[in-house]
This record gives C-alpha cells, sequence and structure tokens, in this order.
C-alpha cells in the first residue's frame, strides 16, 4: 500500500554502487476452546506395518505450525502399496485429495473406500459426531498398524492429513516419484487446532500480473501449512486484473500498460471470470477462501482509465508501471456522483457471484482528497450530507459502499484508513499501519486482522523482517481480553512493485510465510525461538521439494561482518571459522549479506577450507546490495567430515567504494539444493 518513493534500481545502479533501501507501502476468530475430539475417523491405512526401534522424542517431530499437543509413541506405520484409506462418506473429498498427495512422491495409488471397518494397514478419516468440536481441529493417532485421523468436519480431517504429510520423509512433498524411500510414519499422538481463525496472505496481483499457475502453486503451498486466507488485490492503479461482464473497459484499458512502456506480457493481463471460478474450488478443496479486493475510492486509476466519467476531472488517464509516476495517484473514484455507485454495485454484483467467502475487500487505503477538495460534485455532496471535511466524506463512500457489499449478501474489510471519519457500522479492519488502528476498531467491537508493516509486510527484505522478528508478533499483544476477541487473526502482505517474477516473489514470501503460519494456528510459543528454528529450518528440504525457490538468510547463523576496512583495492578474500554445530549439516549455504553503507559488493565465490585445502567450492558471480543477485553459495560438505574446524573462504569485491557494511551468513540445510532451485534472483533493474 505506501509505496517506496525509491526509484527501482537500474542495471547501472547496481553496478556503480548502491542504492536506497526499498522501503514499502505500506470467519471470525473463535477464541480456542479445548477441542474434545471424541470418536469419528478419516483413516488412511497401511496393510504392512513395521515396527521400526527408533525412539523418536516429541522434541524432534518437525511439524509447523507446531501443534498444540504431541507425544511420539512406540513404533512406526509403514506406507505400503496394500495400505488403503477409509473415509466416512463426508471426507470422501479429503480422502481423495490425501490420496492423491500421497501417490505423487511414493508412487503409491492407496485404494479408498468407506467401508466402515478397521483392518490393519489403513488410514482412516473418521467423523466426530460431537459438535463442540473445533471445525478446523483434529486428532491424529498413528501406531504400527493404523493411522486414524478425527475431526468434526471436513476442514479439521484436511488439517490432520496435511500434518500426516509433514512426518514422511522430506521426499514426499515432491511432485515426481521419489524411488527407494522408506515412507515410514513415526507413532505419534496429536490433538490440534488452529488458536486464529484467520490465517491468511495477502497477493497483489495488480501491480503484477500473477499467473493462474503460481496462484495454483501459492494454494498448494497455503495448504501445506494451514493457511486459510488467500486474499487476492485484483485492481489497482497498475492494473485491474478480473473480469468483469458489465465493463468490458476495465480489463480492456485497466489490464494492459500502453505499449511505449515495453513491459513484458507476464506481468500484465486478467483473470477471466471462469479461470477464478476454478481457481476459488480448487482453494475451497483446501480449505482455503479466497477474499477479493477491488480498490476503492482511491488506488482506481485502472478504473478511470476505461471510465474517466468517474473521476472528478473527467480524465482522460491511462495505467502506468510502478515506478513511472507517483505511487499514490490523485485521481480517484467522485464520490459527489451518483453514477459511481452504480457501477460499485454492479462490480460488486459480479464480485460477490464468482467468490463464495463471505467478506469482500474494498482497500479504502491512501486516499489522497486533492481532487474532492476541487471538485464541485464532491462538495456538493458535503453541503447535501452535512459531512465537515474530506475525511467525513471518505467515510460517507464508505458507508455507502458497505451497504452495496451487504446488498450483495458479503461483509466488507477494508485497510485502517476506513477509520477515518467515522467507521462503517459493520466493517472489518485490516491493520497495516501498525496495530493501533486494529487495536482500536477491536476495542470499538469491529472486527480486526492484523497485518503491520513491521511484521507482516513480506516485499520488504529480510534484513529488515526476518523470521524471528516475524515469530516474535503476536496478533493480540496488548489488547485486553475483551477487544481481543474480536481479532481474527494475522495476514503476511505481498506487493509486487518490487518483487515481480515468480522466484523473486519466492524469495520474498518463504521462509518467513511459516512464521505466519505457526502465529496463526500454534498456541502462543514466542519464547521458543530456538525450537521453531530447528523446526522451520528442518522444512527446507520440504520447502526445496515443493519447488519454492526461497531464501534461507533468515534461518541462518552468522559468522562474521564485513566494514569498509575489510577491503584492499579489487577483489579481497575473507575468512571465517565455521561454528561446530553447522559443520554436521550435508551442505551449508553462504550468503553474504550487505547492511548498510552506500556501496554494495559483488561476490565471486565462496570456499570450505579444511587445514588449508579446499574442500567444497562454489565458483559464480553474485551481487549483494539493496538488490542482491545470485547471492548464495552452495557447499556440499564431505561425506565423513574429520576433525579439525572448517573455514570459510570468500571472494568479494566492493563495488565502486568500499563505504559497505555487511554480515556474512551461514545455514545448514540438507535439502540437496541445486542452483535452480534457488532464488536466483535475475536484476529486474533494467
Ligand atoms: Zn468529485
Amino acid at each position: 500500500m505506501t509505496e517506496p518513493t525509491t526509484m527501482l534500481p537500474t542495471l547501472e545502479m547496481i553496478r556503480a554502487g548502491d542504492f536506497p533501501m526499498n522501503n514499502i507501502r505500506l470467519e471470525k476468530h473463535a477464541p480456542a476452546t479445548p477441542t474434545n475430539l471424541g470418536s469419528g475417523w478419516v483413516i488412511l491405512a497401511a496393510v504392512v506395518c513395521l515396527f521400526s526401534p527408533e525412539f523418536l522424542s516429541a522434541g524432534e517431530l518437525s511439524v509447523v505450525p507446531q501443534p498444540v499437543r504431541q507425544q511420539v509413541t512406540s513404533g512406526s506405520f509403514l506406507l505400503t502399496p496394500g495400505c488403503r484409506i477409509e473415509a466416512d462418506s463426508a471426507f470422501a473429498p479429503e480422502a481423495g485429495l490425501l490420496k492423491e498427495q500421497l501417490a505423487r512422491a511414493t508412487g503409491l495409488t492407496l485404494a479408498t473406500g468407506s467401508s466402515g471397518k478397521a483392518p490393519a494397514g489403513i488410514i482412516r478419516l473418521v467423523k466426530e459426531q460431537d459438535t463442540n468440536v473445533s471445525p478446523e481441529g483434529y486428532t491424529l493417532v498413528v501406531t504400527p498398524e493404523r493411522i486414524t485421523i478425527r475431526a468434526g468436519a471436513a476442514a479439521g480431517v484436511f488439517y490432520g492429513g496435511q500434518t500426516l504429510l509433514q512426518l514422511l520423509p522430506p521426499e514426499s512433498f515432491s511432485s515426481k516419484v521419489f524411488p527407494g524411500v522408506k515412507w515410514q510414519i513415526p507413532g505419534v499422538n496429536i490433538t490440534d487446532q488452529p488458536r486464529f481463525q484467520w490465517r491468511g496472505l495477502m497477493l497483489d496481483c495488480s501491480r503484477t500480473f500473477q499467473s493462474v499457475a503460481y496462484l495454483h502453486q501459492t494454494i498448494d503451498r497455503m495448504a501445506v501449512y494451514k493457511l486459510n486466507v488467500l486474499h487476492l488485490h485484483l485492481t489497482d492503479d497498475q492494473g485491474w486484473r478480473l473480469e468483469i461482464k458489465a465493463f468490458p473497459e476495465l480489463t480492456r484499458k485497466g489490464a494492459f500498460f500502453p505499449a511505449r512502456y515495453g513491459e513484458p506480457p507476464s506481468h500484465q493481463g486478467f483473470y477471466t471470470q471462469a479461470q477464478m471460478r476454478e481457481l476459488v474450488n480448487y482453494a475451497a478443496a483446501r480449505h482455503i477462501t479466497i477474499v477479493p479486493e477491488i480498490e476503492m475510492p482511491g488506488h482506481s486509476l485502472d478504473a478511470l482509465a476505461g471510465y474517466p466519467e468517474l473521476s472528478c476531472t473527467g480524465g482522460p488517464f491511462e495505467i502506468f508501471p510502478f515506478f513511472k509516476g507517483p505511487s499514490v495517484n490523485v485521481n480517484v473514484f467522485c464520490a459527489g456522483n451518483d453514477a459511481t455507485f452504480e457501477f460499485i454495485d454492479q462490480v460488486l454484483a459480479e464480485v460477490a457471484d464468482i467468490f463464495p467467502g463471505s467478506y469482500i475487500h474494498i482497500g479504502g487505503d491512501e486516499v489522497p482528497k486533492t481532487a474532492w477538495h476541487a471538485c464541485a460534485k464532491c462538495q456538493a455532496r458535503m453541503k447535501a450530507e452535512g459531512l465537515k471535511d474530506e475525511e467525513e466524506l471518505q467515510s460517507y463512500f464508505i458507508r455507502r459502499v458497505e451497504k452495496l457489499v451487504e446488498k450483495h449478501g458479503k461483509r466488507l474489510i477494508g485497510w485502517d484508513e476506513i477509520l477515518q471519519g467515522g467507521l462503517a457500522p459493520n466493517a472489518t479492519v485490516m491493520s497495516w499501519r501498525g496495530v493501533k488502528g486494529g487495536t482500536a476498531a477491536a476495542r470499538a467491537g469491529h472486527e480486526v486482522v492484523m497485518s503491520p508493516t513491521g511484521y507482516c509486510y513480506f516485499d520488504y527484505a529480510q534484513s529488515t523482517t526476518d523470521s524471528a522478528r516475524v515469530f516474535s508478533f503476536d496478533p493480540v499483544a496488548g489488547i485486553p481480553p475483551g477487544a481481543a476477541r474480536h481479532v481474527l487473526g494475522l495476514q503476511a502482505n505481498f506487493w509486487s512493485h518490487i518483487d515481480r517474477e515468480p522466484e523473486r516473489v519466492d524469495r520474498q514470501l518463504y521462509p518467513r510465510l511459516l512464521a505466519i503460519a505457526e502465529r496463526g494456528w500454534s498456541p502462543d510459543n514466542r519464547g521458543e525461538w530456538p525450537d521453531y528454528l530447528r523446526r522451520a529450518r528442518a522444512q527446507l528440504p520440504r520447502l526445496a521439494r515443493l519447488g519454492i525457490h526461497y531464501h534461507p538468510s533468515d534461518l541462518a547463523d552468522k559468522v562474521g561482518e564485513w566494514d569498509p576496512g575489510s577491503f584492499a583495492a579489487g577483489a579481497t578474500n575473507l575468512e571465517f571459522d565455521v561454528p561446530p554445530q553447522l559443520a554436521a549439516a550435508g551442505e551449508l549455504l553462504a550468503m553474504p549479506v550487505y547492511a548498510r553503507g552506500s556501496h554494495g559488493v559483488y561476490l565471486h565465490a565462496a570456499e570450505l577450507l579444511q587445514d588449508r585445502q579446499v574442500v567444497a567450492g562454489d565458483r559464480h558471480e553474485g551481487f549483494t546490495g539493496t538488490r542482491p543477485t545470485n547471492e548464495i553459495y552452495i557447499l556440499r560438505l564431505p561425506d565423513k567430515p574429520s576433525g579439525g574446524g572448517y573455514r570459510l573462504r570468500l571472494s568479494l569485491e566492493p563495488a565502486g567504494g568500499t563505504n559497505t557494511w555487511g554480515k556474512v551468513l551461514l545455514a545448514p540445510s540438507t535439502a540437496r539444493l541445486s542452483r535452480e532451485s534457488l532464488p536466483v534472483g535475475k536484476s529486474t533493474g533494467q
């Protein structure tokens, strides 16, 4: 939302040194009730069960988000071709999905059915009859003979299945069959339910169009970590992305930049209603609700490009790429013109028909009041309605839109600026400018989703908002219990004006999105960062198998620093000790990370030394600065590390001057990463 005033760096800027850090714009929380999961089953079962002498402790499980209660029991369940999935009929779709997910990497196509019998070697999905059970809660019991997932509702059984998948080896997350893996699941007894009902991710599809394929992938990845709201920012000054049949000019003029900007075709376009309906169904099957956002009254140049008569001045207008003009446009919907509200009414009618969820997000943020101030119609409206200033006119606008939203059977949610001039009666607030607005709204009895920039904005660099910081955020901290019950949950927001390609979006989202999942689902465990770090690191191989170009820096250890005094002229070798605990990993990811100063640093190579001998190396060109590129070096440790400590040697070269400070990070990994799986970060600065 509030957008950086910094320019997108050009290649010249990268070569010359550096540029300012990017600073970016900026179903209701059921209080956790004790789950009483009784009897009901979703079961997947294996015919052959091996007893394994392994003794795992609960401290060795690495499920993210952390389940409420988990206990490791003896033995393990082995998934084999003879296993069956037995599901109560209500859970047939979830059984089908689980079967599909299990088949992908294991190659095992398990038979499914609902015979009601429970022979050994089965996975049972059982419906609880107790209506007190949280609809997203479940129990998961794994014994050598069978796996039983019990839940009161389909969402719960689905989440039990997701936990089950995390208990399998990481290869189970591959989309290709992985031969030669023993598909073993440790014996466990897990009781689980979410702390918050809104566990969201906002993806900005307007500044940069995101492909339908990437949205499908995003849904798959969210489901793994039990995130349940995908908020799509579908309209903004840079593009109208949803087909509206009543107003074809929205996508004809509003979805494509004028040719002179030379924007790549992949950054533009729109979703047809048929595509969006398919996506909604795909998400729903994974228990994810898509919340559409249609921005108003500001951030609406995309609409005004096609329908300039809805502005205060009459236009004409055309859309432009984000860094090619003001980040907040002064041209907004005219609040004095009834045609504006008739237009919005028809748009909302189509939107309400496509998206079955209960909310429509109407934006409402960053509305410049200059056009309204100078507009005769807007001023006449203020006079007629007795509004004392443009802030109250904004409030009038949102209240009137709320009536339209409700007419179409939906609830209004908007950014916290909708508090300005008085909040619409039933509005839900998404608090992004810190938590103050959200707290005030919750105290006034409005429902709230917390997504403050300081913790939840994932277009910000990992160096300012890392996993540890996200993990430290509690959506209800400091809010009195009476008001806290209005906090539905939290959400990560990603704006696509700087990082635009899927690989770059990935590196901004992962792995820190897992910390959002943890905060949204698990009991408050903010004091247990070391355990989270262990679990999150254990997820990295899974992220790699999911094809995610994650960025590991925020789960890494700092092994050293550089400052202006570290460099001689030209390329300089710097050496750092590798802590012994890191030397146990299969491979190390070395990352030189710029922190401050006017110059970035070119990266030439990383090597691992033992007794002055090079035992591993990765030589490629990279850059670290505010737009890092290819800055991750993969160092594969020898199979049998022997004695002596390792040292890390980096070949670095300051870019254009030595005014630079940075840190050297090392992260252990067992993902057997390839360069292709890393966030390569093609420079998008041209
Ligand atoms: Zn006006």
